[in-house]
C-alpha cells in the first residue's frame, strides 16, 4: 500500500537521535532550547514553547489566551478534532464557521457574517482557531482585521503548514496571530514521533504556555509570590500539565529541520506533478491563492461524481484496492457524536458536508518514489475514466 503520507527518516536522523540518547540528558537538557530556537528563527516568531504533540500546544494555547467558562472558541469544520477540542478542555462552547468552497480552509464571508450576528446576540468568539488546511494559509490579513473589529484572539493551526509562507512570509512568524502552533507526527512535514510546538511574538503568552507546559509551575524569582525558600524552591503557579517534548525527541526535531527544504521541494514537486496528469481528470484540484505558498501536507482531489458512474466511497475504496492508501481529511467536526450531542446536525455546514462528499486526500510525501507517482496517476485514471 501506497500510504498517503509517511515520514522520511536517514541516518542523520538516526545518528542525532542515538547521540543524545548516549549522553545525559534525555529529557528537560539542552536540545529543547535549540530546536525551540531553530524553529522560532526559521518562521520569523520570538518564542517557540516545544510540547508532546500539537493537541497539546492547543491546549496551552487556549489556557494561555485565559479561554474558559462561558466563553465561545471557532474554528473550521474541516479540520481535525483537536482543532476545536482544545476550547472544551478549558469549558468553552465550541462554534464553528463553514469553509470557503475554494480552498476549503475558514470563509471569510461566512466568517464576518457570522460575527455580526453573534455580535447582536451578546456571543462573539474569544479565540478563533484559523486552521492552514493542507499547508495552504487562511486569508490571515482579513481574519486579523475581522479581530480588531471584534475583539477576539487568534491561535494559528499551522500542524500542516511548517515551511508554508503567506504574502512573502514564513506561516508562524505570527504578524497575524496571537500564537501558531506545528505538529511533528510523523505524517506531517517534519517529524518528532509525537511533538508540537507553539510559536508567539508576545513575551507574555510565551511565560504563559510555557509555565502550562511543565505543571504551572515557575522557577523564576521575579514571578514568584515570595522570597525562594532555598535553591531548591519553585512555586506552582497555575494548573499545568505535563506536556514535555524529549531531548530525543528535539534532536530529531532538529535533525529533521536542516532537511525541510528538500523535503518542501519534493512536496512542491510532487503537486505539480498531479496538477499537471490529472488536470483532464473528473476531479477538482486543490485551488491555490495568490498570497500563499503551500507547504502541500495534504493533495485533496475533489471527485465529481455528477460526470462519472460511480459514487465517491466506490471510487475511494477502489484507490485503496488499487494499493493506494487513500484518506479523507476530514470529516465534519460538527457531525461527530460528540458534538451532535451539543446540537450540532447535517445541514449546518453545507460547504463542509459537500466537501466531505468528495474529499479524497491521494499520497503526499517527501520520500515518495516515481513509481508510486505514476500508480497513482494510472489508478486515478483506470477508476474515473
Ligand atoms: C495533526 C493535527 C493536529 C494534532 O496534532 P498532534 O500532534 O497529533 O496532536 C491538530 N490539528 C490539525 C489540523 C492536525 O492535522
Amino acid at each position: 500500500m501506497i500510504p498517503y503520507g509517511r515520514q522520511d527518516i536517514d541516518d542523520s536522523d538516526i545518528e542525532a537521535v542515538v547521540e543524545t540518547l548516549r549522553g545525559d540528558r534525555l529529557t528537560q537538557g539542552p536540545k529543547i532550547p535549540q530546536f525551540e530556537n531553530l524553529v522560532a528563527d526559521f518562521c520569523g516568531a520570538k518564542h517557540a514553547i516545544a510540547v508532546a504533540n500539537a493537541t497539546a500546544a492547543l491546549h496551552i494555547s487556549c489556557l494561555a489566551l485565559r479561554i474558559g467558562t462561558g466563553d465561545w472558541l471557532w474554528t473550521s469544520p474541516i479540520t481535525f478534532v483537536a482543532s476545536s477540542n482544545c476550547g472544551l478542555y478549558c469549558g468553552a462552547q465550541v462554534d464553528f464557521v463553514d469553509i470557503d468552497p475554494d480552498t476549503y480552509n475558514i470563509s471569510i464571508e461566512a466568517l464576518e457574517a457570522k460575527l455580526e450576528v453573534a455580535e447582536k446576540n451578546g456571543k462573539l468568539p474569544k479565540v478563533l482557531v484559523a486552521v492552514h488546511l493542507c499547508g495552504q494559509s487562511c486569508d490571515m490579513r482579513a481574519i486579523h482585521a475581522l479581530s480588531q473589529k471584534y475583539g477576539f484572539r487568534i491561535v494559528e493551526d499551522a500542524s500542516h503548514a511548517i515551511g508554508g509562507e503567506y504574502r512573502g512570509k514564513p506561516i508562524g512568524n505570527c504578524e497575524f496571530s496571537d500564537i501558531t502552533v506545528f505538529s511533528f507526527h510523523p505524517v506531517k512535514i517534519i517529524t518528532t514521533g509525537e511533538g508540537g510546538l507553539a510559536v508567539t511574538n508576545n513575551p507574555e503568552l510565551a511565560t504563559r504556555l510555557d509555565r502550562f507546559r511543565s505543571h504551572g509551575i515557575t522557577r523564576d524569582e521575579t514571578l514568584m509570590t515570595n522570597e525562594p525558600d532555598g535553591p531548591w524552591y519553585y512555586q506552582q503557579l497555575d494548573l499545568g500539565y505535563n506536556y514535555r517534548l524529549t531531548d530525543l525527541q528535539a534532536a530529531l526535531g532538529i535533525s529533521q529541520l536542516k532537511r525541510i527544504e528538500p523535503f518542501l521541494a519534493a512536496r512542491r514537486s510532487l503537486a505539480d506533478y498531479y496538477n499537471e496528469k490529472l488536470s483532464e481528470l473528473p476531479l477538482r484540484q486543490p485551488r491555490q491563492i495568490p498570497d500563499s505558498l503551500s507547504a502541500w501536507h495534504l493533495y485533496v482531489v475533489r471527485i465529481q461524481c455528477e460526470n462519472i458512474n460511480k459514487t465517491h466511497r466506490q471510487v475511494f475504496e477502489k484507490l485503496r484496492q488499487a494499493g493506494i492508501g487513500v484518506n479523507l481529511h476530514y470529516i465534519p467536526v460538527h457531525l461527530q457524536p460528540y458534538y451532535a450531542a451539543m446540537g450540532f446536525k447535517q445541514g449546518d455546514f453545507p460547504e463542509a458536508e459537500k466537501y466531505y462528499g468528495e474529499a479524497i486526500s491521494i499520497p503526499m510525501f517527501a520520500a515518495i518514489m516515481d513509481d508510486e507517482k505514476r500508480t497513482v496517476v494510472r489508478s486515478l485514471e483506470q477508476i474515473l475514466i
